[in-house]
């Protein structure tokens, strides 16, 4: 058997757990494959799998700050791998410093344990997260909310409510995204229309400009999944030395 299907093996036999009645599906160092129940990784922080067949181990949880709120606080869905919660709070900080009063609305990341999240497709082993576009009122201030927004090509809330995409604010996170090397951020899924209006943004800007070619390696609308026009998804990369449990390669979000 091969080591993906070895470790899908895995987390599938300790998913079927939820059958049980448990609430999410828990896991401990005896659903990792043999060959990693042993040091170092019995204390270390796991990704195991993939996202959207895979679980964590010893995960980290984001809190929120003056910098940084949950969008649902109430759930406990924001837990993820130490390098995932760090790169948030480095980014939430800085977007206060740099676009004062920024704040940074953080929905979902995974369960402590990992494992299917209701609502989504991935956010299974602590490498995903969704984070809510910045906006402003329709005079353009700079405007705080508690919910996520849908915003279509012309920048404009698609509920009516006459909120508009903050190209700014969103591009200086993309870029700071972008210049995060610490987490190793593999991919920011966003709807296409946004993604190109992102694009344009940075492009038509000089100081933006040297940016606009990695931003758009890095902006990915998934053909198999949901729209993303209200939220930003943010993937980070297998953690270094996890390679052999963690599984990289899918492009799946949600
Ligand atoms: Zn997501």
């Amino acid at each position: 058997m091969s080591r993906r299907s070895s470790i899908l093996r895995w987390a599938l036999g300790s998913a079927l757990c939820l059958a049980s009645g448990a609430a999410f599906a828990r896991y401990s160092n005896a659903d990792l494959p043999p060959a990693f129940q042993k040091a170092p990784f019995l204390k270390m922080s796991l990704s195991v799998g993939s996202p959207i067949e895979g679980f964590q181990l010893r995960a980290k949880r984001l809190r929120a700050t003056e910098s940084l709120a949950l969008k649902n606080a109430e759930r406990r869905t924001a837990y993820g791998h130490p390098s995932l919660v760090l790169m948030l709070q480095r980014s939430a900080k800085q977007m206060a410093r740099e676009a004062s009063g920024a704040v940074l609305l953080v929905g979902d990341l995974s369960n402590e344990n990992g494992g299917p999240l209701a609502g989504h497709r991935s956010h299974q082993s602590g490498r995903d997260a969704d984070v809510g576009f910045f906006v402003t009122d329709a005079k353009g201030r700079p405007k705080r909310l508690d919910h996520f927004v849908a915003f279509g090509a012309d920048g404009k809330a698609k509920d009516g409510s006459g909120l508009l995409f903050d190209d700014y604010r969103n591009w200086l996170l993309i870029q700071m995204w972008l210049k995060d090397s610490r987490a190793g951020i593999k991919y920011v899924f966003v709807a296409k229309p946004l993604r190109q209006r992102l694009l344009h943004f940075a492009s038509s800007r000089p100081a933006f400009k040297k940016y606009a070619g990695a931003a758009a390696a890095l902006l990915l609308q998934p053909s198999n999944s949901a729209a993303h026009d209200d939220h930003f998804h943010v993937r980070i990369t297998c953690p270094k030395g996890q390679e052999k449990l963690c599984v990289e390669r899918v492009a799946v979000s949600d």
